[in-house]
């Protein structure tokens, strides 16, 4: 009866249920948005609670079922169901609470999503499976740090509320669960630095989190991307570039000061990504990357393929790639952040590369 692709695992614990919608402290003139409200058991609290309760359900059945649980009672006129995928919305509604047992297929890009809102909600309770939930508290130098750990942090307060097992869902889900509490930075406590160049950087960094962080910018697919923004950013600031080829063109990548400690970063990369098995319900792998553009997967591939194949790619280069190098360089050695790798920086240190990048026109989204 339960659809696994959905990730169907429905709360028979009221208790859980009660505990999900607690945590939130809801007014009653709060719009609630709850992602996957399956046959209702959090849905019902939360209506108790709010000015209303925007539901959002992929599974039409589960829609039909949480829509006949309120039918005929005052509950009815304070629920909106949107039948639909939310991940495929443009945006998550404006709210002041997002609650959720989150489907574990749409962990990440739902946690991304929100993070991205220009005007998140006041608070999100999530509940996840475990080693989600434990990436998402991940300081640096854990095993389980990554993009996600970084951004959650940055853009947000997380705490662990409570651990779940898996007796409390029908049908019991393969490993146990965690409920967090996310309170996103709202007004001039948010960051002022847009989501998608401090996510952008952060991708670059964690590609492969333990190569340093010289290494991961001197890969061509990087440099090429810095090099399109900075084309970019020069024409509005009407700076004058340069593309005629330089003199040293067809020189080696090495040979402009970008030289990289490969053997010691080709020896770390058998432990090395960002896509750690979270332990999902049907142990498929999950991370950070999946809601990964076309262009970071590219980049991923032909940074494996140059890893596998050790050769130094020899391309002419125009003056204007040439003078992003120097600045990209430039900036690694002045942040003294060249050498660290993604796995141990914390989130100042982030954000001191991006302001540094920024300072040399070079952005990331
Ligand atoms: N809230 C219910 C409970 O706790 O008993 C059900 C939670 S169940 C883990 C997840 C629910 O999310 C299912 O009803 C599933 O159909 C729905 N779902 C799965 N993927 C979704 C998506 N991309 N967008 C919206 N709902 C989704």
């Amino acid at each position: 009866r339960f659809d696994k692709d959905y990730g169907q695992h429905i709360l028979k614990n009221p208790g859980i249920s009660d505990a999900i919608v607690e945590k939130a402290f809801l007014k009653p003139t709060d719009v609630v948005v709850e992602v996957g409200p399956g046959t209702g058991n959090i849905t019902v609290r939360a209506l108790e609670k709010a000015k209303k309760v925007i539901a959002i359900e992929l599974d039409p059945r589960m829609g039909a079922e949480v829509t006949k649980r309120v039918q005929g009672t005052p509950m009815a006129k304070k629920l909106e169901l949107i039948l639909g995928d939310v991940i495929k919305m443009p945006q998550i509604p404006p709210c002041d609470a997002l609650i959720s047992n989150t489907p574990y297929q749409i962990s990440s890009p739902l946690i991304f999503k929100m993070l991205s809102m220009p005007n998140p909600p006041r608070v999100a309770v999530l509940m996840f499976q475990r080693e989600f939930a434990k990436r998402l508290v991940a300081r640096p130098g854990d095993a389980l740090y990554s993009r996600l750990s970084v951004n959650v942090n940055f853009w947000a307060t997380c705490k662990h509320i409570m651990k779940v097992g898996k007796q409390n869902f029908k049908p019991p889900p393969k490993v146990e669960s965690d409920v967090v509490r996310i309170e996103p930075l709202i007004g001039s406590a948010r960051p002022n630095i847009a989501f998608e160049e401090f996510d952008g950087l952060l991708r670059i960094a964690f590609n492969r989190k333990n190569k340093t962080l010289r290494a991961a910018f001197s890969i061509k697919e990087v440099l090429a991307l810095c090099e399109r923004n900075y084309k970019v950013y020069c024409s509005l600031n009407n700076i004058p570039i340069d593309e005629s080829v330089a003199e040293d063109a067809g020189a080696d990548d090495a040979d402009d000061g970008m030289d990289v400690d490969m053997e010691d970063d080709n020896a770390d990369d058998k432990d090395d990504d960002d896509n750690d098995n979270d332990g999902d319900q049907d142990g498929n792998e999950d991370d950070d990357d999946d809601d990964m553009p076309a262009f970071f997967k590219e980049l991923k591939a032909v940074d494996d393929a140059k890893a596998a194949s050790k050769t130094p790619a020899r391309n002419p280069k125009s003056k204007v790639a040439l003078v992003v190098r120097a600045k990209v360089n430039k900036v690694l050695t002045a942040t003294k952040l060249g050498e660290k790798r993604a796995r141990q920086c914390d989130q100042n240190d982030f954000l001191k590369l991006l302001l540094a990048f920024h300072e040399e026109g070079i952005h990331f989204s």
